[in-house]
């Protein structure tokens, strides 16, 4: 589901204009930039993405029609129209992918890693500190949800140097991917390896799904009824002839 199928369901569940939610949904989508298949949702379509939208967005916001809505509902309502209804855990995302669990590694043989392994037990099999705490505070949040190592790779990776850069700007991601992420940690490398187990994982909401199709049917009467009537905007096509112009928003 686009980001204009989910902010037009937004607006007709919390009211206001389907632009009003467009930010939320485009940044729980923005996954899909470095992975181009539905496997991305796994990324922010979670409890672990509500969490980022609520600090990337502030709690609430206010819609057009000066009504406030919590940032949480319009993500969590966004991973329910994705995953047949389901607002999951980032560990119900991982906790049958144990073979994850070594991609992001603390040693990739690449002679980089120079720090000598930290006697604190916490930090066994950490990615190296990158000498900025808060960075490295916001790099480990995923492993801290769930315990899972395979949950590092979501910062520890090329999709992880966009969060930071989203939440800190460029020049600390800058930093964060040339000091720490080795370039074999792509995103897309550890989707491609994960495999779904269970049904919601690729399953949109099939109630949404049908709302979304009438209501575009009644969209497009209403535009042919204009068209008949002459109220219609027709592009020329250049042959003299006119028609009208569908745009689709499929992904
Ligand atoms: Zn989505």
């Amino acid at each position: 589901m686009d980001v204009w199928k989910h902010s037009r369901l937004s607006a007709r569940k919390f009211g206001g204009d389907p632009a009003d939610y467009a930010e939320i949904h485009g940044f729980l989508d923005s996954s899909k930039l470095f992975c181009y298949h539905i496997k991305h949702r796994l990324l922010l379509h979670n409890l672990y993405g509500v969490e980022l939208a609520m600090q990337l967005f502030g709690d609430f916001i206010q819609n057009a029609a000066g009504e406030t809505v919590l940032v949480r509902d319009v993500a969590a309502a966004h991973c329910r129209e994705d995953l047949d209804g389901r607002v999951p855990t980032l560990y119900d995302w991982l906790r049958n992918s144990p073979e994850l669990e070594d991609f992001i590694s603390a040693d990739p043989g690449s002679g980089q890693v120079s720090d000598p392994p930290s006697d604190s037990d916490d930090a066994a099999g950490m990615p190296p500190d990158s000498g900025d705490p808060e960075i490295d505070e916001f790099a480990r949040r995923a492993y801290r949800r769930t315990g899972l190592r395979s949950a590092l790779a979501i910062a520890y990776s090329d999709f992880g140097v966009y969060l930071i850069e989203r939440f800190f700007g460029a020049e600390r991601a800058t930093r964060f991917a040339a000091s720490v992420v080795q370039p074999q940690w792509k995103i897309k490398d550890f989707l491609e390896r994960f495999q779904f187990s269970e049904e919601w994982q690729h399953s949109p909401q099939t109630r949404e799904i049908a709302w979304l199709k009438a209501d575009s049917r009644r969209k497009i009467s209403d535009l042919d009824r204009r068209n008949l009537s002459g109220d219609a905007n027709p592009k020329a096509t250049g042959d003299g002839s006119v028609r009208i112009t569908r745009v689709s928003r499929e992904f």
